[in-house]
């Protein structure tokens, strides 16, 4: 779509870059760590500051287009064409209150950013798999990691933020001043605007017993076997998954785990007892051989360490789903489906316990999806051109083969690829769904807010 001719006007009023679809510089603006996704807005917007995002929706909605926001790109869903895509990356503010134990940080900050600044006060936040991944977008989604299972979900910390909605007014939105917008945003995504800045408490950890352990393809059954048996009986301090990994032969990898298949087991143990923490962990080692890995001391700033995830851009393909239980045939049913016997082109297929603090509604109850669940599976695969149609057929068909022991819905975060906003309404349980439609038609009634997992404003 062509630009508005008035996009000089965008310029004048905003402290940032403005790039129209044509210009040079628009495609590295948009630039999305899952390079998969190709954002082409009609206008991107390199917002400095929340009044740049103000204007950017104001000037969005008087010419009728939809607004996208990116902070890393690490969670697009489909291009945002014909958008005014408001790219946060520049808005790196970042506040720790020591006394109060809480953080602020801006929309574009990363988890990288914000657990190196709280350590220096033996502090952290409650940051997923990756600290490469943009606070504000896996909070607005949830948020899952290591210490969920003792602190709970990145949105159940938050304490306030602000937020540019469909009327391009800036909002600052807390239990008090807006609890309805207060309880959707904490779950719902961008449903409801833009959000410029996000404040969260942080939990007393420094560091952790973890890592993980690399088994051989070979002792997959014994080792699934072992972990469905062996997790269940962790106490809430830890926080464990594993995976079926098939890894290309990159050089960025060990040499003994280049090119090969293996059972890849995580572990983090945030207690105050570091024996406490080896002694849990001691039953895993023996479930199979291992070819590499790694189980001691880690400082919160070391975390990645865990789940080992890929640090540079990559095509991705992912869909997650919920389960109710673990069983010998639900184990069974995953290594018929995505074991190391089987041909799939998927990199990872995981398995990660979930209750104890995910399962609690915090103490002001927020929209999160999954915590009525048991455990999260998520699979993912390369989106290369040769795979587009095979990928989402096969990991649509892992996960239809869990069907028997699922739960309800899905972890909003770990929904990837959906078909609209059905999919992304019956990530909920139904009484969420229904309150977060209604909030969607109240606060974005013409659909401003359309990408992501975005729900429709008409329900
Ligand atoms: C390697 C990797 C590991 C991951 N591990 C975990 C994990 O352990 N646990 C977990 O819960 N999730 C995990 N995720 C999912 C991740 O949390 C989501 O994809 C998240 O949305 C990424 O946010 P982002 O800002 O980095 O990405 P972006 O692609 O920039 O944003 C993704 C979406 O977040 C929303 N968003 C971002 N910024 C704003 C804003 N300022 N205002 C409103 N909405 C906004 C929008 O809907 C946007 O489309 C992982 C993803 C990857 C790629």
């Amino acid at each position: 779509m062509a630009p508005p001719a008035d996009v000089d006007d965008l310029r004048r009023r905003v402290h940032g870059p403005v790039y129209a679809a044509g210009d040079e510089g628009l495609a590295a603006e948009v630039f999305a760590w899952n390079v998969a996704v190709q954002h082409t807005p009609t206008v991107a917007v390199g917002a400095t500051c929340a009044a740049d995002v103000a204007a950017a929706v104001s000037w969005a909605v008087a010419h009728r287009l939809p607004v996208a926001v990116q902070a890393t790109g690490h969670g697009p869903v489909r291009n945002a064409a014909g958008s005014v895509l408001v790219s946060t990356r520049r808005m790196q503010g970042v506040i720790v209150d020591p006394v109060r134990r809480t953080a602020r940080v801006e929309a574009g900050v990363k988890w990288e950013k914000i657990l190196a600044a709280a350590a220096e006060h033996g502090l952290t936040g409650l940051c997923g798999s990756s600290s490469d991944v943009g606070v504000v977008g896996h909070t607005l989604g949830g948020g899952m990691g290591s210490l969920g299972r003792k602190y709970g979900f990145a949105a159940d910390a938050v304490v306030a933020f602000d937020i540019v909605t469909a009327d391009g007014a800036l909002r600052s939105v807390s239990a008090d001043s807006e609890p309805e917008l207060f309880w959707g945003v904490r779950g719902g995504k961008g449903n409801f605007g833009v959000v410029t800045s996000i404040e969260f408490a942080l939990v007393p950890v420094r560091s952790v017993i973890g890592g993980g352990l690399f088994f051989v393809a070979e002792d997959a059954a014994a080792v699934l076997h072992a972990f469905r048996e062996w997790a269940p009986t962790m106490p809430e301090e830890v926080g464990t998954s594993i995976a079926v990994l098939r890894l290309p032969p990159m050089e960025q990898l060990p040499e003994p785990l280049r090119g090969q298949t293996v059972v890849h087991l995580r572990y983090a143990y945030c207690g105050d007892d570091p024996a406490e923490g080896e002694r849990l962990v001691a039953p895993m080692k023996d479930a199979g051989r291992v070819v590499l890995g790694y189980l001691g001391p880690l400082r919160t700033t070391e975390m990645d360490a865990v789940h080992m995830d890929p640090q540079d851009p990559m095509p991705g393909w992912e869909k997650g789903m919920l389960l109710a239980e673990l069983t010998e045939e639900t184990v069974e049913a995953f290594l018929a489906a995505a074991g190391p016997q089987v041909q799939v082109p998927l990199v990872m297929a995981e398995i990660r316990l979930l209750g104890g603090a995910l399962a609690r509604e915090p103490h002001v109850p927020d929209a999160v999806a999954g915590r009525d669940a048991a455990w999260s599976v998520l699979v993912l695969g390369p989106m290369v051109p040769e795979l587009t149609e095979v990928l989402p057929q096969v990991g649509r068909g892992v996960l239809a083969a869990l069907e028997p022991w699922a739960a309800p819905g899905c972890m909003v975060n770990f929904l990837g690829d959906v078909s609209g906003p059905d999919e992304v309404a019956a990530a909920y349980p139904p009484a969420v769904r229904e309150r977060l439609l209604g909030l969607k038609a109240a606060v974005d009634p013409g659909g401003v807010f359309s990408f992501g997992h975005a729900l429709s404003p008409r329900g």
